[in-house]
């Protein structure tokens, strides 16, 4: 076995990356992700948490999120920064994810790991627009140190749900940045064509680099299109004023391969999603932040305040052919809890009436993996009378489809990216206070999450920190849940993963 690697869904045979992983991780870069996540094990046991160690301690772990980074020099380069801001303390514990021979340990170790690099890359979006939380970085401290306890499961488990609030708390906290910083998402359409100028694509999570991106071109000549998570930034009005921000090109993250052959120019990867990148688009793509691929273009952090300088990309971009189209229509999108509570008498009018009988939150991660098709299936055939909420880059699978509207309300409502699934949250916390309801549980609401990667294991702790019950998980169980923790879920949280399109959607039309 030369690396051990099973945090996200791809992972091999659903057991564990062991040559190289199936994102392209090679596993020299794998090792040097354990070394790091391990000095930080060491930072979090012996260092406080202050400002400086905060915000290292949330960028390397994003750094170690699924497809973010696959630059082993730039993970070295990490190390040794950990290594002099922990005193030079070196990890002496054994290192990787099997050294815990302990399966459901092991599992609940995990499982917080993975929680907290969703937490600390939500973190991290929003440190990128001046909004940091000392009570944040003091709990990555806390729950890092905890995985290299001798702790029993309960207590564990305590810490996961633990985790679980920490993430409402860092993606309110990111929510509070965003509409601070570019005002409250409202409904949008957003064009999928394009125009005739040379284009530059950005992708990825980081809103801040797409409005210093957005001022560096204007009247330059060149268009901005938006690739996979970057879609949502049309919502909110200090971005989409810009009259140059032109459309959203192609669709979740997986597409690369073709859809940035297709593109014709230059390429900014601001966060994870990056897949290995290919010669057609090699000499065009560039990253940035926390994002790396070797032998690309790293765009530098700002220096004293100043933005970060992307003429290489507008340099490059007036050499280049405009995008060729892959389609031509509108996606429609904004749907974050400002807008949805502007329109909550519609709403609640409408489930009284019976117009709207359910909503179902379909929110979380798109992906490779054929039988994600299950997701469109689900689209497809729940009734005309339901209402799919969603966040993330799931929302490809279902939200060019002609599923019409109910009363003006649109059946597919789009919040944003995927910690905007903290909107659903809140719109369903609101419902259940309309309807004065106890639970939020007795609301006619499902959810059908589909996962990737470790942003939605926040997103899923998240949930069930919040209370919500009988999620459905897809498209497989993550490999890193022991069946004794997948029993735990099952028991106290009635989490399934998907079964058959449709019998799912008849059993959630029944509530169940
Ligand atoms: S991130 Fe996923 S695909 Fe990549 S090595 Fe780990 S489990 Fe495998
Ligand atoms: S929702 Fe998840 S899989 Fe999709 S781009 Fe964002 S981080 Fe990647």
């Amino acid at each position: 076995m030369s690396m051990f690697c099973f945090q996200c869904q791809e992972t091999a045979r659903n057991v564990g990356c062991t040559v190289r992983g199936v994102c392209g991780k090679t596993p020299e870069t794998a090792r040097k992700m354990d070394e790091l996540l391990q000095q930080l094990k060491v930072m979090a046991l012996t260092c406080s948490p202050d400002r400086e160690r905060g915000l290292f301690m949330i960028q390397s772990l994003f750094m170690t999120i699924t497809n973010a980074n696959f630059d082993e020099a730039a993970i070295t380069a990490q190390l040794e920064r950990a290594r002099v801001l922990t005193g030079a303390a070196d990890a002496t514990a054994p290192l990787g994810v099997l050294s815990c021979e302990n399966e459901d340990i092991r599992s609940l170790r995990e499982l917080l790991t993975y929680g907290l690099k969703g937490i600390a890359a939500y973190a991290d979006h929003a440190a990128m627009l001046g909004r940091e939380d000392d009570e944040i970085y003091a709990f990555l401290f806390k729950a890092l140190a905890a995985t290299t306890k001798d702790l029993a499961a309960e207590e564990l488990i305590a810490l996961v749900i633990e985790c679980g609030h920490m993430a409402v708390k860092t993606m309110a906290l990111l929510d509070a940045a965003n509409t601070e910083a570019f005002g409250q998402p409202c409904m949008t359409e957003v064009r999928t064509g394009v125009g005739n100028r040379p284009g530059i694509l950005i992708s990825g999570h980081d809103l801040r680099d797409l409005q210093e991106l957005l001022e560096q071109t204007a009247d330059t000549g060149i268009d901005i299109y938006t690739h996979s998570e970057m879609l949502p930034a049309h919502y909110y009005p200090e971005l989409k004023k810009y009259p140059h921000l032109y459309g959203n090109y192609g669709n979740a993250w997986y597409r690369q391969n073709e859809e940035f052959a297709a593109f014709n120019g230059p390429i900014l990867m601001t966060t994870n999603c990056i897949t290995p990148v290919q010669e057609s688009y090699r000499n065009r793509i560039f990253t940035t932040g926390m994002a790396g691929y070797p032998g690309v273009p790293h765009i530098p952090d700002r220096q004293n305040g100043q933005p970060k300088d992307f003429s290489r990309l507008i340099e490059l971009a007036r050499t280049c052919l405009p995008p060729t189209p892959l389609e031509d229509g509108v996606i429609v999108g904004g749907f974050a809890h400002d807008q949805v509570l502007a329109l909550a008498d519609r709403v609640v009018a409408a489930v009284r009436s019976g117009a709207i009988r359910r909503f179902v939150v379909m929110a979380g991660c798109d992906g490779r993996q054929r039988n994600r098709s299950y997701f469109t299936e689900v689209a497809e055939k729940l009734p005309k009378d339901t209402v799919i909420l969603t966040a993330g880059c799931a929302k490809y699978r279902y939200n060019k489809l002609p599923l019409g509207e109910i009363g003006g309300i649109p059946r597919v409502l789009d919040a944003g990216q995927c910690n905007d699934s903290y909107s659903l949250a809140l719109i369903a916390l609101k419902l259940k206070e309309v309807f004065s309801l106890e639970d939020v549980n007795a609301l006619p609401l499902s959810f059908d999450i589909a996962w990737y990667e470790q942003k939605a294991v926040a997103v899923l702790l998240a949930l069930l920190a919040l209370g919500f019950r009988n999620i459905r998980l897809g498209p497989t169980l993550p490999a890193f849940l022991s069946p004794g923790v997948t029993d735990v879920l099952v028991k106290n949280f009635g989490i399934r993963s998907i079964g058959n399109a449709e019998e799912d959607v008849r059993e959630m039309m029944q509530g169940r």
